[in-house]
């Protein structure tokens, strides 16, 4: 099983000043143009409004509070969609919505679309992301036919609203962007402001400034690449929800760039760690096996490296490898039908489809709903 699930915790109360409530709805202004609207108040996510003299742009619809661990039987909330228009009306005095931009597939990006394209609306989104939507049941009960001439497809960096005093630089992340938490995702740089709106991919939290080193999330590796590369100037990030996690208060969602950097310049990225493990010589892993699993459960290693360590060798095209350590995955961490997938994946790249074939079969008569087996690797294989 490739991804890991990374789940956050939501903090029920806020207490903010600039915060004014209207219907459940959360406005927070960042700066003269633009401003933040969570969902209610148990929300960690929030829409990002940008205003313009005749119309408002909207970056990111998180309606339903969910990241990557609801990747099937996708659906929109339209009624809240449709309370939320309401809520700008009011707000922005009957402004319309002209663009509606978005990162990545995950309901906390998009979850609520329709009523924006039945008041023409344009969608900007990358065309794998809205794939992936749609072929897990987005919009199965919607005929989108009509709207399908609302949606930009970004396929390269793209510049938006340029005849405007604010225009939007859209950043489009390929696959070589590795650490991503989906196949495309697409950033939104306001040079005017020098902010970057990156989303879920600035995966980092107060704690992990405060705390400085250590060790911290690969995604920092691909947002700062992605700035780096094009020589972007900026000052500040926003994400896709901030809060303070001592005392479970909501924070305006950004940071300074600056204190990221230092962080990622005196720290180790988590990829560090895997590409330890991936890097152990193949004969250690065949005759050192007891005094590595001795070694692993005294220090107490994560599962997860060692099974993020048999995708890396899969990565590189080190198939016996990969299997050696999916072995000694499944004997580190006996049982779960994750590792066990693994295991049959490394098997399937590895050409041998009889083992594979095996493990499959095992995981599906363990649990026949099971997201794996050989349709999935066959899958991560194009993907790859
Ligand atoms: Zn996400």
């Amino acid at each position: 099983m490739k991804f890991n699930i990374i789940i956050i915790s939501i903090f029920a109360f806020f207490a903010f000043d600039s915060i004014s409530a209207q219907n459940n709805f959360l406005l927070n202004r960042f700066s003269e143009r633009i401003s933040f609207i969570r969902m209610d108040s148990i929300h960690t996510s929030q829409a990002t409004i940008i205003e313009y003299p005749d119309f408002l742009s909207i970056i990111e619809l998180p309606f339903i509070d969910e990241g990557g661990n609801m990747s099937k039987n996708l659906h929109e909330d339209s009624v809240k969609a449709e309370e939320f228009i309401r809520f700008l009306d009011k707000t922005y005095n009957g402004k319309p919505v002209k663009y509606i931009l978005h990162s990545h597939w995950h309901l906390h990006s998009l979850s609520g679309i329709t009523p924006f394209f039945k008041r023409n609306v344009t969608l900007f989104t990358a065309r794998s992301n809205w794939q992936y939507s749609i072929n897990n049941g987005f919009l199965s009960n919607t005929d989108i036919s009509s709207f399908t001439n609302r949606i930009e497809f970004v396929e390269k960096d793209t510049t938006i609203l340029s005849n405007t005093e604010f225009p939007i630089h859209i950043l489009h992340l390929d696959i070589s962007y590795r650490f991503k938490p989906t196949k495309e995702y697409l950033l939104f740089y306001f040079p005017q402001n020098k902010s970057l709106h990156a989303s879920c991919l600035c995966a980092v939290s107060e704690n992990e400034l405060q705390r400085k080193g250590g060790i911290y999330h690969d995604r920092l590796t691909d947002m700062r690449r992605a700035i780096e590369s094009r020589s972007l100037d900026v000052d500040t990030i926003i994400k896709l929800g901030r809060y303070d996690q001592q005392k479970g208060t909501y924070l305006p969602p950004y940071f300074l760039f600056a204190p990221i950097r230092e962080l990622m310049d005196n720290a180790k990225p988590y990829f560090s760690l895997i590409k330890q493990i991936a890097d152990i010589d193949t004969l250690i892993l065949l005759e050192k096996k007891d005094s590595l699993l001795t070694a692993a459960i005294t220090k107490k290693i994560a599962p997860s490296l060692f099974n993020q360590a048999v995708y890396e060798c899969i990565r590189v095209g080190e198939y016996n490898k990969a299997i050696i350590l999916a072995h000694f995955l499944n004997l580190y961490y006996p049982g779960d039908l994750a590792y066990i997938d693994t295991m049959g994946e490394a098997y399937y790249v590895a050409g041998d489809m009889k083992t594979a074939t095996y493990y499959d079969s095992l995981i599906k008569r363990k649990d026949p709903k099971f997201t794996g087996g050989l349709q999935v690797w066959a899958q991560n294989r194009k993907d790859k």
